[in-house]
C-alpha cells in the first residue's frame, strides 16, 4: 500500500500600501476615480522587451507582513524566468 504525505499551501494576495506598482513606476490611483488605462506603461501592460523592476518598498512590506505572521522565509530567492 503506498502512503500519501498530504502537503497544504496557502497563497495568500494582498494590497500593500506603496505608491507605486509591483513592477514599475506607474502610480497606484483609485481605480473608482480614474478613468481607465490611465496609470500604465509598457512593462504592467507587459509588452515584450520590457524589464521588470521589483518595488522594494513591497518586498520590505511583504517581509515584514511575513515576520509578524511568524512565517519563514528563504534567505534567498530569485526570479523563475
Ligand atoms: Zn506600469
Amino acid at each position: 500500500m503506498i502512503s500519501y504525505e498530504p502537503v497544504i499551501g496557502l497563497e495568500v494576495h494582498a494590497e500593500l500600501s506603496t505608491r507605486s506598482k509591483m513592477f514599475c513606476a506607474c502610480p497606484i490611483v483609485d481605480t473608482t476615480q480614474a478613468g481607465p488605462n490611465t496609470a500604465v506603461c509598457e512593462v504592467c501592460t507587459g509588452m515584450p522587451g520590457t524589464l521588470p523592476v521589483i518595488n522594494s518598498r513591497a518586498v520590505e512590506y511583504a517581509v515584514r507582513v511575513a515576520l509578524a505572521l511568524n512565517c519563514s522565509l528563504p534567505s534567498v530567492t530569485r526570479a523563475c524566468l
